[in-house]
C-alpha cells in the first residue's frame, strides 16, 4: 500500500517517526528538523480524516524509564507543529484505552518506546560472552514480538516514516509490520523520499560519480568506503581519516587524530582504489592547531610532516583546491562527514570548500545527496541547504542503504 492511496478517513494510524531531537539542558528543542521532516505524513493522515498515534524513541535510555529522555518534553512542540492538541500516553505499552478513545483528527503521542528493552529486542544486563546469553536473546525476541503486537493493537494501519532508525530491526520499525496485512501498512512520505534519493544516487548512476567521506575515523566508515570503491569514479577522503593514511606511509602527524590499529586498513583502501581505477583524493596539506580549540594558533603543514605540538584540524589550502577540482564537473555526488573540525569557525574552511563546490556542481545539473548529521550541519551552517539536491535525515541508515543493504524498516513494508 502507498500512503497516497490509503483511505485514512475514520481509521487510526500508528506512525513510527524519528522524534529523537536534540534538547538543551532545559528540555528545549535545539533543532526541530526531524519533527518538520515527519509533518507531511502526519498532516496528510489528519487532513484525510484519520486519527494519529505517534511513536518514537529518544536518546538511549537502555530499556529504563528516564525523565531526561521523556517524549513528554516535546509534546507541546509537536502540538504547535501540527496546529492542534496532542494527548500523551505516559506508558507506551498501556495506551489501549487512550488509543481506543481517539476520534478522527485527534493525536496521541506515545512515551519513549525505548523505555522498554523490548523495543530494541536486546537482552539487558547480560554480556554476549555469558553462556546464558543466547537463551536470554531468544526470550527477549519473543517479548519483542508481544510488545510489537500491543503497539499494533492500537491502530488499523501502520505507517513507517522513521528513516533515521530504518536500519534497525526494532519492534516499532519492523516487527510491528507483521501484525498488519499488506493493504494496511505503508511507508510515509519521508521514507519514500529518502528511498528515492538513494535510488537516484545508486540506480542509474550519472557519471562522474564523486563521493566525499570525512569525519573523525576510518573504522566507522570502512564498510561504506569499500563499497563506494566499487561504484564511484573519485573518492575524496578527508577529515580525521587523513592522518591515519599519512601515518600508514610513515608520515609525521604530530598530535593529529589517528587510528594506529587501522594503518593496514588505510593501505587496503588505497590498493582497492587502484585496482578499481578509482581516483582517491587525499589532503596533501593540513591547517594545524597548537591545541584543540577554535582560538588555537594556526600553521599549515604537509599532512605527513606535522611536527610535535601541532595537530591537523582542517584540510589545507592545497587540499581544498584539490577537493574543489575533484567535485567540479561531477554528475552524482554523495557527501558524508566533514573535512575538519567544522564546529570551530576557524577550522571549517575545508568543509565549506566542499559544500560550495557541491552547490556549484548541483547548479550545473549534478544530483547531490548530503547525509549524516555533521554534513547536514555543515550545509546548514554555510547556508547551502537549498543549493543541494537532497539532504537525508539518516546517518547510519543512509550509509547502510548506500552500501546496498536492505533496510529492515523498508523490507518490513515491501517484503
Ligand atoms: P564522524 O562522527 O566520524 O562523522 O565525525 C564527525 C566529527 O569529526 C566532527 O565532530 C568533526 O569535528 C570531527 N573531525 C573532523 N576532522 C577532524 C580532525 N582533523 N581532527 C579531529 N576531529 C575531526
Amino acid at each position: 500500500m502507498t500512503i497516497k492511496d490509503y483511505k485514512f478517513a475514520g481509521k487510526k494510524a500508528i506512525v513510527r517517526v524519528d522524534f529523537n531531537v536534540p534538547l538543551d539542558e532545559n528540555g528545549k528543542i535545539t533543532d526541530d528538523t526531524r519533527i518538520r521532516g515527519a509533518l507531511p505524513t502526519l498532516k496528510h493522515i489528519l487532513d484525510e480524516g484519520g486519527a494519529l498515534i505517534i511513536m518514537s524513541h529518544m536518546g538511549k535510555p537502555k530499556g529504563k524509564v528516564q525523565a531526561k529522555f521523556s517524549l513528554g518534553q516535546i509534546k507541546d512542540a509537536v502540538a504547535a507543529a501540527l496546529g492542534r492538541p496532542v494527548q500523551f500516553a505516559e506508558d507506551c505499552a498501556k495506551a489501549q484505552d487512550q488509543a481506543a478513545a481517539l476520534k478522527p483528527g485527534e493525536v496521541l503521542l506515545l512515551e519513549n518506546l525505548r523505555f522498554y528493552p523490548e523495543e530494541e529486542g536486546k537482552p539487558v544486563g547480560i554480556e554476549k560472552e555469558d553462556p546464558a546469553y543466547e537463551a536470554a536473546k531468544k526470550e527477549m525476541k519473543a517479548r519483542q514480538k508481544d510488545f510489537a503486537k500491543v503497539l499494533a493493537s492500537y491502530a488499523d494501519c501502520y505507517v513507517m516514516d522513521a528513516f533515521g532508525t530504518a536500519h534497525r530491526k526494532h519492534a516499532s520499525t519492523a516487527v510491528i509490520a507483521d501484525y498488519f496485512d499488506a493493504d494496511n501498512k505503508m511507508l510515509g512520505f519521508l521514507m519514500e523520499k529518502e528511498v528515492a534519493a538513494v535510488d537516484a544516487v545508486l540506480g542509474d548512476i550519472k557519471r562522474p560519480f564523486v563521493a566525499i567521506m570525512g569525519g573523525s575515523k576510518v573504522s566507522s566508515k570502512i564498510g561504506i568506503i569499500e563499497n563506494l570503491l566499487g561504484k564511484v569514479d573519485k573518492l575524496i577522503l578527508c577529515g580525521g581519516m587523513t592522518y591515519t593514511f599519512a601515518k600508514a606511509h610513515g608520515g609525521e602527524i604530530g598530535g593529529s587524530i589517528v587510528e594506529l590499529d587501522k594503518l593496514d586498513v588505510a593501505l587496503g583502501v588505497e590498493e582497492l582504489a587502484k585496482k578499481n581505477g578509482v581516483e582517491l583524493v587525499l589532503a596533501p596539506d593540513a591547517i594545524c592547531a597548537d591545541n584543540f580549540s577554535n582560538d588555537a594558533n594556526q600553521k599549515i603543514f604537509p599532512s605527513n610532516a606535522i611536527p610535535e605540538g601541532w595537530e591537523g584540524l582542517d584540510a589545507g589550502p592545497e587540499a581544498q583546491k584539490n577537493f574543489r577540482n575533484a567535485i567540479k564537473g561531477a554528475k552524482t555526488i554523495l557527501w558524508n562527514g566533514p573535512a575538519g573540525v567544522f564546529e570551530f569557525d576557524n577550522f571549517c574552511g575545508g568543509s565549506r570548500a566542499i559544500g560550495e563546490a557541491i552547490a556549484e556542481a548541483t547548479a550545473e545539473g549534478a544530483f547531490s545527496l548530503i547525509g549524516g548529521g555533521d554534513s547536514v550541519a555543515c550545509v546548514n551552517k554555510f547556508g547551502l541547504a537549498d543549493k543541494v539536491s537532497y539532504i537525508s535525515t539518516g546517518g547510519g541508515a543512509l550509509l547502510e542503504a548506500i552500501e546496498g543493504k536492505v533496510l529492515p524498516g523498508v523490507a518490513a513494508i515491501k517484503g
